[in-house]
């Protein structure tokens, strides 16, 4: 019974089963009921997806305990006992299994409950949506085929909805329905109520394996071993009449977080109608108009839920003649932008602690946060298609198809996919997953799909009025305009509109709450966290997400520009070094210019910067006409720049001439780039930015290789000090990169300010796996489970690991205080950043828009 039970004890009795027990103890208004528990299911499934004879009669004496609590009975003529029978897993999961409603009527009872109620129209609407559900649930009779009965006869009768059938309209649909069970199944529809309740809790028992229960769990990373617990629960009406009606409401805004009741509302209907998104319910406000007392009994209700779990609630309700009940509270799923607003709210209000609001949000969702809106000044020019309702915000940008197994084959070739359908169905979450943007006709904010929509982080325009599907043809019309499958379409789940065609889209800004969020993160954090940015627009950004600065800036990265690629070539097919004057002179020039811009938008926060790295073949011409170009432009022979360029290939570059390799070679271009850094820094303090820089040489190995760039570069850095007679604090550091770097870390200590490991090249190295080709045989491993993941996403941390841990001691051993940092890409992974956090590793560097992702993480591993 609920009244047993606790909001604890949602493993064995299900959320919604535990939801309901917690709503009955608080003194809520709940039908009553009784749970069948996932042990139970469990054992369903071990007795080869059969009810054992020992656990119905234990369900047949319960619900006779229950009869007595109701004063009702199951088939009784005077008193029928209708019920649900609805399913509930441990996690949440909207939509995915059945229910079957107004279980107990038969062709007896429901002359009965029309008697007792004085309705006759109701239990008659009732029985047919018994039919309906059973039929389809139970038996696997497509929903289509009693659809297209009720689409007939209001055809007929010139009716505009299901509210306009007389009750002798519904006899006839009854008896149709049942003749539908003898086309279909050939059989007929159970009178026995026992018999109907035992065939739909095996129906709703195996429901936890359909299919679109399987895809949602699997995308959510849900176990398939947790099976379902099964609510039997007294029914209430819906559907009985103007004053009666169903409806969802969210504690809060679901879209954006924003505060105060939030939900819609459909009169005179059942509770099906709503979640199952087939009819497009109104917003709240209706009701607050045509009952407003009622409507303030649900506020307060609302309001209660929420203080008592401290977290945003997702209820579904049912008034049945002006009474309020209640049958379903949840926490709300919501959207990345709401989950951070509700919890820097939930914290600011009060109600809950600013740890447990860290912790209320995924660092996914921080990520997901920063999706792409369109531009508005694109959009102005933009035509509005049509306004449907804004279910999951954001901004998508697809080609158009009609099923989900159409947008899975579109998506399978590469393609983004707008999802266009009839209903807001769950169902259809074989092709969400897939798809940029779901689109459809019929179905409000608070179907179940939606709130799927909303959870996978896709956008969403339910409802929209205008849109007529043509399936067959594989057209969609929306007022004048056609569109054919494969066209494109834009769909704005922030303000609901439609656009023909691509919109384009610009990074999402970072709001009020967000910020608040990522400072209260970057409070609770330990390790420092750092950007890899090259550009201004990227350090601008990071430091708006809260880096401390950045931990890796590629200068190779600044010479793919046009000019300068021009100048580096000069430079690299010069013979002598008089020849690599001019190009010298010119790329400091221009990278001076780089670094000041970078050290005015730091503002005094550490920026460093790695000494070029990549190996000098990658900057050469490879087709025919460039190598004309370029032998013109350096007055050069052709011959002469072909030769050139063979000279510099080499059968493994990644292992070859790069990194601190150059710098022996060439030690003008090392040289070279530090003056554009100390003459920039200087620059900068001069103008009052008080700057240190950071120079870190790549791929060091040998101590001698540290040493011997740390005196050429500090005997330049003080030839600039002398010739502008100003001294400048500076750090010369080093990437640990390779294996040897690691097991002499120590050595190399003695010559380095800071050291930095770069895991890419330190896992390729480590397992001898040139990165560039893992391809041709890391999926085998994989499958074959001879690795657990592919090294490059998921650091090895008992290999790699090992390497850094012994860096870490032999780097620290003479100088505790040495700073260590990592600039590979690990954000991505969290076993990454909490072995660096586990060993204390001073700051992590990861590309700007992971910033807030790592700070979070970071956070999290105190909490
Ligand atoms: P789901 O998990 O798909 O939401 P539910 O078990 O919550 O399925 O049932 C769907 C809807 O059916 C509910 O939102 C509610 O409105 C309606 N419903 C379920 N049980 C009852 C009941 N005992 N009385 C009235 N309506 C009910
Ligand atoms: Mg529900
Ligand atoms: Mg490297």
């Amino acid at each position: 019974m609920f009244s047993e039970g606790n909001k604890e004890m949602h493993q064995l009795l299900g959320g919604k089963g535990a939801g309901l027990a917690e709503m009955t103890k608080l003194g809520l208004p709940v039908p009553k009921g009784f749970t069948i528990t996932t042990a139970a299911y469990l054992a369903f499934e071990k007795n080869g997806n059969k009810i054992a004879q020992n656990l119905m009669q234990e369900i047949i004496n319960t619900l006779s305990n229950m009869e007595k609590e109701v004063n009702k009975s199951f088939g009784n003529i005077k008193a029928p006992l209708l019920i649900s029978v609805r399913s509930g897993a441990p996690v949440s999961m909207p939509g995915m299994m059945d229910t079957v409603l107004n279980i107990g009527l038969n062709d007896q009872t429901v002359e009965a409950l029309g008697k007792l109620t004085n309705d006759e129209r109701f239990a008659y609407d009732s029985y047919r949506r018994l039919l309906q559900m059973f039929g389809n649930v139970v038996y696997g009779i497509p929903e289509k085929k009693f659809e297209r009965v009720l689409c007939d006869i209001k055809k007929i009768k010139n009716y505009n909805t299901d509210l306009s059938l007389t009750v002798d309209d519904l006899k006839m649909v009854i008896e149709k329905f049942k003749q539908i069970y003898l086309l279909e199944r050939k059989r007929t529809f159970p009178q026995d109520p026992q018999e109907q309740l035992s065939a739909a809790i095996n129906a709703v028992f195996l429901s936890w394996n359909n299919k679109r229960a399987k895809i949602y769990r699997k995308k959510n990373g849900i176990s398939d071993k947790l099976g379902t617990a099964v609510n039997v629960q007294e029914m209430v009406f819906g559907n009985a009449g103007e004053f009666s009606g169903t409806g969802v409401i969210f504690s809060r805004s679901p879209s954006t977080g924003a505060r105060g009741m939030y939900g819609e509302y459909l009169a005179n209907a059942q509770g099906e109608d709503i979640v199952a998104g087939g009819r497009t319910p109104v917003a709240l406000e209706r009701l607050k108009r045509s009952m407003p007392k009622v409507y303030a009994k649900l506020a307060a209700m609302s309001n209660k839920l929420e203080q008592h779990y401290h977290d945003m609630q997702d209820i579904e309700f049912t008034i049945e003649r002006g009474e309020i009940y209640l049958l379903q509270a949840r926490a709300g799923k919501r959207t990345s932008a709401a989950a951070i607003k509700i919890a820097v709210d939930l914290v600011n209000e009060g109600i809950i602690e600013k740890e447990e609001g860290l912790l209320r949000v995924s660092p996914e969702t921080l990520e997901q946060m920063l999706h792409p809106d369109f531009d508005q000044k694109e959009l102005q020019k933009e035509v509005v298609l049509a306004t449907g309702r804004p279910a999951s915000p954001g901004a998508a940008s697809g080609r158009v198809y009609f099923t989900a197994a159409a947008a899975k084959k579109a998506y399978e070739k590469g393609q983004e996919v707008i999802l266009v359908r009839q209903n807001t169905a769950a169902d259809d979450i074989e092709g969400m997953v897939v798809s940029e943007g779901l689109v459809t006709a019929r179905g409000g904010m608070t179907s179940h799909a939606a709130v799927v929509a909303r959870g996978l982080g896709i956008v969403a325009v339910v409802g929209v009025n205008e849109l007529e599907i043509d399936e067959q043809k594989k057209i969609i019309r929306i007022n004048q305009t056609v569109l054919r499958e494969g066209e494109w379409l834009s769909a704005d789940g922030t303000t609901g509109k439609l656009y023909v065609g691509k919109v384009r889209t610009v990074r999402a800004t970072v709001n009020k709450e967000f910020s608040q969020f990522l400072r209260w993160a970057k409070t609770a954090a330990k390790v420092e966290i750092y950007a890899n940015a090259d550009t201004t627009t990227d350090l601008k950004a990071a430091l708006n997400f809260g880096a401390e600065g950045i931990g890796l800036v590629r200068t190779e990265h600044m010479f793919f520009k046009a000019q300068r690629l021009h100048q580096l070539r000069a430079l690299i097919l010069a013979q002598n070094a008089k020849e690599r004057d001019v190009p010298l002179q010119r790329l400091a020039e221009m990278q001076q210019e780089d670094f000041y811009k970078l050290y005015k938008v730091a503002k005094g926060k550490t920026v460093t910067i790695r000494l070029l790295d990549a190996p000098l073949h990658e900057f050469l011409p490879t087709t025919e006409p460039e190598i004309a170009l370029i032998a013109a432009q350096n007055g050069r022979s052709k011959g002469y720049i072909q030769a050139r360029i063979a000279e510099l290939k080499e059968t493994n570059p990644m292992m070859g001439h790069r990194g601190c390799r150059l710098a022996v070679s060439f030690p003008e271009i090392y040289e070279m780039q530090v003056e554009a850094i100390i003459l920039a820094a200087l620059k900068a303090n001069a103008e009052g930015v008080r700057t240190v820089p950071h120079i870190m040489l790549p791929l060091v190995s040998l101590a001698q290789e540290m040493d011997w760039m740390r005196d050429l570069l500090d005997k330049k850095v003080n030839k600039l000090f002398e010739k502008n007679n100003v001294i400048l604090n500076y750090k010369i550091g080093t990437m640990i990169e390779t294996p040897r770097a690691c097991l002499i870390a120590d050595q190399i200590a003695d010559k380095a300010d800071f050291f930095s490991f770069g895991t890419n090249d330190l896992t390729q190295l480590t397992f001898g796996y040139s990165r560039d080709d893992i391809g041709a045989f890391v999926p085998e491993y994989l499958n074959k489970k001879i690795l657990p993941d592919d090294p490059f996403q998921v650091l090895d941390t008992e290999g790699v690991g090992r390497l850094i841990k012994l860096a870490i001691a032999q780097g620290r051993k003479n100088n505790t205080a040495l700073p260590i940092g990592v600039c590979g890409e690990v954000g991505g992974d969290p076993r990454a950043t909490a072995f660096f956090e586990r060993n204390n590793i001073t700051y992590l560097s990861c590309s700007p828009y992971r910033v807030p992702l790592v700070l979070l993480r970071m956070a999290q591993e105190h909490l």
